[in-house]
C-alpha cells in the first residue's frame, strides 16, 4: 500500500521556514519583497489559483498587488503594463496567469517579463538557464515543487528511471531536465507515444502531468514506484481528480501525491520562494 506525500504538509512547512527568510529579509533591506499578478479576464479556475497565489504572498509577508484586467484587454495595454512592472525596481515578481484570452499573445507577454522577475520562470531565458543548470535563473514552481515531493521520500533519485507523461514547457519538460539533474535516467511520454503503459510500467519515478482524469491506472505502474499526479481535472460528478487513478494506483505505489493536497500547494509555496530569490536579486 503506497504512503500518501502529504504536499499540504511540506508545503506548510516550506512556507514556514520562507516567512522566517522573508522577515529577515524584510529587516535587513528595509522592504517586504513585492510581486505584481496580472490575470485577464474571468477563468474560473485561474481566479482560484489568483486568489490562492494572494493569501499565500499575505501567510508569508509577500506584498502583492493584483491586476485583475477584463477580458477585452488589448495586447498593447498588457504589454504596457509589463513594461511599467518591469522597470518599478519596488517589484520583485512579475505573474501573468495564463491562460490568457485567446486574442491575447502569451508568448510574447512571457518573453517581454525581465527574466529577473519572471517568477514563473517560463520566459526563454529562464528555461534556458535550467537547461545549462545555472543556478541563477527562476525555475517552474510546479516542477520545483515536485522535485521536493520525491526529496521528501528520502528515496535516492540517482540511477532511478523516471518516466515523465506529458511535455509541456510549463511542466513537462522542466521537470524531466530537473530529474536528468539529479542523475534519473529520463523517459518523457506524451500523446503520441505508442504503448504509454509500456513505458509508466518501467518508472521507478512517475510524472503525470496531462490534463486527462485516471489516465494512469494501476495495471500501468510498477510495484513500489513514487507516482506524482500533476493533473487538475473534475470527473463526471464535478468532484477535482489527477491524472492518475488513485484507487487503483494507491495499492500498488510505493508513494502516491493525492488531487487535491499534493502538487498544488507546493506549486505556491515555490512561488513564494522564486519572490523571495528575486527580491534577493532586486536589492
Ligand atoms: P498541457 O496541455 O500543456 O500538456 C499536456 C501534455 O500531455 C502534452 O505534452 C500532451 O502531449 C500530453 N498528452 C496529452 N494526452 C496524452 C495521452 N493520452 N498520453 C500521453 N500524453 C498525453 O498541460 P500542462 O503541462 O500545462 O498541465 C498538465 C496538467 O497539470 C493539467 O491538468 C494542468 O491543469 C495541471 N497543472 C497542475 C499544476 C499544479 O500546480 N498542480 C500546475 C500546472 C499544471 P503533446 O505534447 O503530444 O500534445
Amino acid at each position: 500500500m503506497g504512503k500518501i506525500i502529504d504536499g499540504k504538509a511540506i508545503a506548510t512547512a516550506l512556507q514556514d521556514r520562507l516567512r522566517e527568510q522573508i522577515a529577515y529579509f524584510s529587516m535587513t533591506v528595509g522592504r517586504k519583497p513585492k510581486l505584481a499578478v496580472i490575470m485577464v479576464g474571468e477563468d474560473p479556475a485561474s481566479t482560484i489559483y489568483v486568489r490562492n497565489k494572494i493569501r499565500a504572498c499575505e501567510a508569508v509577508g509577500v506584498n502583492s498587488e493584483a491586476y485583475r484586467l477584463a477580458e477585452s484587454t488589448e495586447q498593447s495595454y498588457l504589454e504596457e503594463l509589463v513594461r511599467k512592472l518591469n522597470e518599478d525596481r519596488s517589484v520583485d515578481g512579475i505573474l501573468v496567469q495564463l491562460p490568457l484570452p485567446s486574442h491575447l499573445n502569451s508568448k510574447k507577454i512571457i518573453t517581454l517579463i525581465d527574466p529577473k522577475k519572471d517568477v514563473d520562470g517560463f520566459s526563454e531565458v529562464n528555461l534556458g538557464s535550467l537547461l545549462l543548470d545555472d543556478k541563477k535563473g527562476l525555475y517552474s514552481c510546479t516542477p520545483l515543487g515536485i522535485i521536493q515531493l520525491i526529496r521528501s521520500t528520502g528515496v535516492e533519485l540517482a540511477g532511478k528511471h523516471a518516466v515523465v507523461v506529458g511535455r509541456s514547457n510549463e511542466v513537462g519538460k522542466p521537470i524531466a531536465l530537473m530529474l536528468l539533474q539529479h542523475n534519473c535516467t529520463v523517459t518523457i511520454c506524451h500523446s503520441k507515444t505508442m504503448d504509454l503503459a509500456s513505458y509508466t510500467r518501467t518508472a521507478d519515478i512517475l510524472v503525470v502531468a496531462v490534463g486527462k482524469s485516471k489516465l494512469v491506472t494501476g495495471d500501468m505502474v510498477k510495484e513500489g514506484a513514487i507516482v506524482i499526479d500533476v493533473g487538475i481535472n473534475r470527473d463526471a460528478e464535478g468532484k477535482l481528480c489527477g491524472d492518475v487513478d488513485f484507487a487503483s494506483v494507491m495499492p500498488k505505489a510505493g508513494y502516491i501525491t493525492p488531487v487535491p493536497g499534493g502538487v498544488g500547494p507546493m506549486t505556491i509555496a515555490m512561488l513564494m520562494a522564486n519572490t523571495l530569490k528575486a527580491a534577493k536579486g532586486n536589492v
